[in-house]
């Protein structure tokens, strides 16, 4: 087999006996892999300062066929977002990107704008741009990527067009928007202005425009926007993250309205 060159963003290390290291990455050219650095505990030429939790690196690595796990021969770190772990608040994120990232895409599904958009998000959170729009937009992506974007464009009950004109409301268990006159049960519901439900349309945009990110939210705005996000992804996943309470103790939810 021959020996592939990728960028990579570490998921996990994780130690096996007195000297290997099994890491998961999210390569560009390959989606995540799971590989096995032998000897990297001692290696300080082959692996040096490279294997740790969310740094960019170019991997070398040998891929096994019909074996899940490949063998890494090297790695040198690009870069290490090293605000990122001194930052409480962008630990928490950057962790909570992962997991997600983790449990959308199995191994060996490779997407180059998933990538792209989990290195783009680290560059924003080490480079302090504010956390709670950096997560909110993850979180609008990579559902969206995944194949698990909300339906913003149409009512989920009678199908009419929604045109960016009065609210909707978030129905979670269709995935999508209705329109008022259609509500029956008005319980678990979240009624979105049209400027949410534009905004929304934006963050779930696959392609990474800051613009898109950096836009004047007030606080309330955001709040409603992630929990919508919240509801769809713990409806989509029908699991809860580890990382969910700590991202729910730095950026409470509000009630549904
Ligand atoms: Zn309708």
């Amino acid at each position: 087999m021959a020996i592939k060159l990728l960028s990579a963003i570490i998921m996990d290390v994780k130690e096996i006996g007195e000297s290997d290291l099994l890491v998961t990455f999210f390569s560009k050219e390959k989606g995540k892999l799971i590989g096995i650095a032998k000897g990297a505990k001692r290696s300080k030429r082959r692996f040096f300062n490279c294997l740790d939790l969310f740094c960019l690196v170019s991997m070398e690595l040998e891929l096994k066929k019909n074996k899940d796990i490949c063998f890494l021969h090297s790695c040198k770190l690009i870069e290490s977002f090293a605000n990122i772990r001194e930052s409480y608040t962008c630990f928490v994120i950057a962790s909570y990107i992962i997991e997600l990232a983790n449990l959308l895409f199995p191994v060996g599904v490779s997407d180059e704008v998933m990538f792209d958009l989990i290195s783009k998000s680290f560059v924003l959170l080490h480079k302090r741009f504010a956390p709670e729009k950096v997560l909110i937009n993850y979180e609008a992506k990579a559902m969206s990527i995944s194949g698990y974007r909300i339906n913003l464009e149409k009512c989920q009950v009678c199908g009419r067009t929604y045109r960016g004109e009065g609210s909707g409301a978030f129905l979670v268990y269709k995935g999508g928007i209705t329109c008022l006159r259609c509500i029956r049960n008005p319980a678990n519901l979240i009624i979105m202005q049209p400027e949410e439900i534009k905004i929304l349309r934006l963050l779930q945009s696959s392609s990474f425009e800051i613009s898109h990110i950096d836009i004047e939210l007030n606080p309330s705005m955001l709040r409603r926007i992630r929990n919508i996000l919240q509801m769809h992804i713990s409806y989509i996943l029908g699991t809860r993250l580890k990382t969910k309470k700590f991202i729910d103790s730095l950026f409470p939810s509000v009630q549904a309205v």
